[in-house]
């Protein structure tokens, strides 16, 4: 019915078919508007013929004739999209007030002030939307002639010393419509319609093209609404909330959406029509007296005013909400005394309100445990993991300047300029916003400890970007009205000068940055948080890992319900804080030209991989923790400062210059597809020998003091199952050595990254020797589109904008390619061994739409980030409800 008639359409039907007052009317359906597009905007040869009997069937049930001289019938003409698209396309009130029609509504009703309202309505509605938007005009910002009718408007207000559009007498509006007529012809060129059918015709045309529309274009993009579908054209009988003190409009929810409270909310006007209460143009009255707030409570409400009509409405918002067994935002208006239903969805909520709503409906009974877990959507859930800015303070604060919301909540803190001034600022105590030109690896460190990260440039995908969001911090990237002054430590935005110590406050999921203090609300201590996570888990079939290599990240993982590590990458300990030592020592291997030289260089590094090992699987106890061998790029290794350099050649009692040479011949061309992983391996085995013994030696130790240890051994970037038994030689070899000297029982698995094309497609030779499979699928998708990671940056706005491809395949895995390889692998492999344990680790097992694909091809888990682990947990449950749906 939806996709058919539109949600406005279907639910219009819904609500009469329920006995609920309705304006009599006909839905166009979406359909039609397809074939109008696909038809060179043309409408389809029956339409007229259609409409035109539709209207004479709405006549009969109103007793009113559309353009009659006597009776005349006025319509409105309402889009409405199969998914609720809230003010983003167009709608005509009023359509057939003519120079017949006017004066026999005139005569009819007696209120001629009503009818020039109407009218003026229809001038400024009509010329606007069917007259320029629809006619492609693209007026320069300020110039459109809504804008000009409305400050036409505003001056006759102004002159006459009246606060509300209510205060208009009739003079002024007979006025105000022949001036709107003459600015009409002025600006656009073409009379204002005097014929009722044209102005009807005008206004379904103008409807379908506000399907094309920049801002529906706009917001289908952000929503990820298909182009194809259309929007339906409802069109429905006038009833008149303008009538005079016993005619009103509004807009209500059945609970409030944004805190999820189980209270009726709105707003409504008296004497009002449309849109004017959620246009801001007078204070709207509170519907109750139970939702009276500051601004409002000293004006009327509802529930006072029109105690009758405010009943009916309650009980129809109560049958409704119990009808949709959802929240519903509801439209109405009131015609001298008479409630009239225009419109009835399912309302939108913030992450809070949805939380809060499933669990009160889940106890009331409307709803039943799957219906909860579906209703709340990952990216609310996102939304309430994170502290954000109190809302109340944030809207009465200045806004400095915006950029892209790359990480999500809120951040308040001292802005520093470097990441050691983070680092330090912190260590102190302080809360600090971390502000930089960009972001560069050695800047992690200083962004871990800054509660904010903004940047000047970089885009979505930046580096800030991505790490920010692993870690569920607050970020804002490409926010160019920065000009940072890095040697004064000062930016400049807008002319004004901040200096370092100065407080901002950001709101990383809208890409807004506040001068001063805004308070912040934790949302996740929620207890309601926890008991709604305990109801997914009984529904999700797939397991959730996290991607960790400290003990910290482990243990917050935990917190977030992390059943096991999906990825520990070793390299991580080369990194960071306190990675000067082991650093050196990777240096020494990798500079190393001799075998003794290596194996020498290789064992003292060992220490420092078994201890960052150990430490995580002792904080992972019982749980699996999968290890991967060394993939370090090498070049980002190799020492650049001649202070490092002459270190470096003094531990290897070589010259400086040969230190440097070394280094050159490790240059790659394409270090991503260059001497890595387990190729390092294959070339150095004593490299390898090395991980296996920290990690055995690792769990041996942790064995002897109680725990109990689950280590997996996952070999990166293989293109054979013949590197893989390689590697398994020494890893035996090094099992059993250490199974004895320590006199334990080691369980271990073996098993390998699926990352590059070739490996997906030997699947099935594979998993001769992996005990499991762990999709790269970073990697992966790097490979099968050619696309460089670090590089996409240049050209994937483009190809985005450009309509090449659909979405970024590093945030949504792409099903149709990298998928078809992951199918193809998982099939490969569960034929050679029907046990076969199947994951990925790439960024892709934290996004909703690729877990629910890893759930459909029957993975055993995913890993993300610890932040992304219960939106993970949440998209993995709502997937096995929806496959049994
Ligand atoms: P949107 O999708 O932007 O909400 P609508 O089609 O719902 O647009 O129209 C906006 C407003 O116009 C409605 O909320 C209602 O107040 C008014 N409206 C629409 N149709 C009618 C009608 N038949 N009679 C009276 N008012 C109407
Ligand atoms: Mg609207
Ligand atoms: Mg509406």
């Amino acid at each position: 019915m939806k996709n058919l008639l539109g949600g406005k359409g279907a639910n219009l039907a819904e609500m009469c078919s329920l006995g609920m007052p309705v304006p009599a009317g006909f839905t166009i359906t979406t359909e039609t508007c397809v074939e109008f597009y696909n038809n060179n905007m043309q409408y389809p040869a029956t339409l007229k013929e259609e409409v035109d009997d539709s209207i004479a069937k709405v006549e009969k049930v109103m007793g009113m004739t559309f353009g009659d001289e006597e009776n005349p019938l006025l319509l409105s003409c309402r889009s409405g999209a199969r998914s609720s698209m809230p003010g983003m396309m167009e709608t005509v009130l009023n359509i057939g007030l003519s120079s017949t029609t006017i004066p026999a509504l005139i005569k009819k009703t007696g209120n001629p002030r009503f009818v020039y309202d109407a009218y003026r309505r229809l001038i400024m509605m009509y010329s606007d939307v069917v007259m320029e938007k629809a006619e492609g005009i693209e007026p320069k910002e300020g110039e459109g002639i809504r804008v000009q009718l409305d400050s036409m408007l505003h001056e006759l207000k102004e002159k006459k010393g009246y606060e509300n559009d209510s205060d208009l007498s009739t003079e002024d509006l007979i006025e105000i419509c022949d001036a709107f007529k003459e600015k009409v012809v002025k600006v656009l060129g073409k009379p204002f319609p005097d014929d009722p059918y044209e102005q009807l015709w005008g206004g379904i045309g103008a409807v379908f093209k506000s399907w094309n529309g920049k801002r529906a274009i706009a917001y289908r993009r952000i929503e990820g609404i298909p182009d194809e579908w259309g929007t339906a054209v409802n069109v429905q009988a006038m009833v008149y909330g303008n009538m005079g003190d016993n005619s009103a409009t509004g807009v209500a929810f059945s609970r409030n959406p944004a805190t999820g409270e189980n209270l009726f909310y709105g707003e409504w006007l008296v004497n009002a029509q449309g849109e004017d209460v959620v246009a801001g143009i007078r204070t709207p009255n509170p519907l109750n007296e139970a939702t009276k707030n500051e601004q409002n409570k000293h004006l009327g409400s509802l529930e006072e005013s029109m105690p009758v009509v405010y009943k009916e409405l309650y009980a129809i918002q109560d049958s409704l909400e119990r009808h949709f067994t959802d929240m519903q935002d509801i439209e109405f208006t009131i015609q001298e005394g008479k409630l009239w239903m225009l419109q009835c969805r399912v309302g939108k909520r913030t992450g809070v309100a949805a939380l809060n709503m499933a669990m009160d409906m889940l106890q009331e009974g409307l709803i039943d445990e799957k219906s909860a877990v579906l209703r709340v959507s990952p990216n609310q859930l996102d939304e309430l993991l994170h502290p954000i800015l109190n809302p109340n303070t944030e809207a009465k604060a200045k806004l400095l300047a915006k950029g892209l919301p790359a990480g999500p909540g809120g951040a308040v803190g001292q802005i520093v300029f470097t990441s050691e001034d983070a680092i330090k600022v912190a260590a102190e105590g302080k809360d600090v916003i971390l502000i930089r030109e960009e972001t560069n690896p050695e800047d992690v460190e200083g962004m871990r400890a800054a509660k904010g990260i903004l940047t000047a440039r970089g885009g979505m995908t930046s580096h800030a970007a991505l790490v920010a969001r692993g870690w569920g911090k607050c970020c804002i990237v490409g926010c160019d009205a920065l000009k940072i002054n890095l040697k004064n430590r000062e930016v400049t935005i807008n002319g004004e000068i901040y200096k370092e110590g100065d407080t901002f406050s950001l709101n990383g999921s809208k890409g807004a940055v506040y001068q001063g203090v805004i308070d912040t609300i934790d949302a996740s201590e929620n207890p309601r948080f926890v008991e709604y996570m305990t109801i997914v888990d009984k529904y999700r079939v797939l397991g959730v890992r996290t991607n960790a290599d400290t003990p910290e990240d482990a243990a917050n993982a935990i917190g977030f319900g992390a059943e096991g590590i999906g990825l520990f990458r070793i390299e991580h300990m080369f990194y960071g804080l306190d990675a000067e030592a082991p650093l050196s020592k990777l240096r020494k291997v990798i500079l190393s030209d001799t075998l003794e030289q290596r194996v020498a260089a290789v064992n003292e590094l060992e220490p420092y991989i078994r201890e960052a090992v150990k430490g995580t699987m002792k904080v992972m106890d019982g749980k699996p923790v999968t290890f991967r061998l060394l993939d370090p790029p090498l070049h980002e290794f190799i020492p650049q400062t001649h202070e490092k350099i002459a270190e470096l050649a003094k531990e290897l009692n070589i010259s400086e210059e040969e230190v440097k040479s070394r280094g050159d011949a490790l240059h790659e061309v394409n270090p991503m597809m260059g001497h890595r992983g387990v190729r390092l391996g294959i070339t150095y085995p004593e490299i390898s020998q090395a991980q296996f013994r920290a990690i055995f030696e690792a769990a041996a130790q942790l064995i002897k003091e109680g725990g109990e240890p689950q280590p997996e051994i996952m070999v990166p970037v293989t293109i054979s199952v013949r590197e893989l038994d390689d590697q398994k030689v020494l890893c035996e070899a090094i099992h059993a050595e250490i199974e004895k000297r320590y006199g334990v029982n080691i369980t271990y698995s073996y098993g390998t990254m699926i990352e590059i094309p070739r490996a997906a497609m030997l699947a099935d030779e594979m998993a001769n020797t992996a005990q499991f499979f762990s999709f790269g699928t970073n990697d992966l998708t790097q490979m099968t589109f050619g696309f460089s990671r670090d590089d996409i940056g240049g050209f994937m706005g483009d190809y985005l904008d450009k309509k090449i491809i659909d979405a970024d395949p590093f945030q949504t895995l792409d099903q149709p390619t990298v998928g078809k390889l992951v199918e193809m692998g998982i099939k490969g492999g569960r034929n050679t061994n029907p046990k076969l344990k199947i994951g990925i680790c790439g960024e892709h097992g934290g996004d909703p739409q690729s877990v629910e694909f890893c759930h459909r091809v029957g993975m055993n888990y995913v890993s993300c980030s610890p932040f992304r682990v219960p939106i993970a947990r949440l998209a993995a449950a709502q997937a096995a409800i929806k496959e049994y749906e």
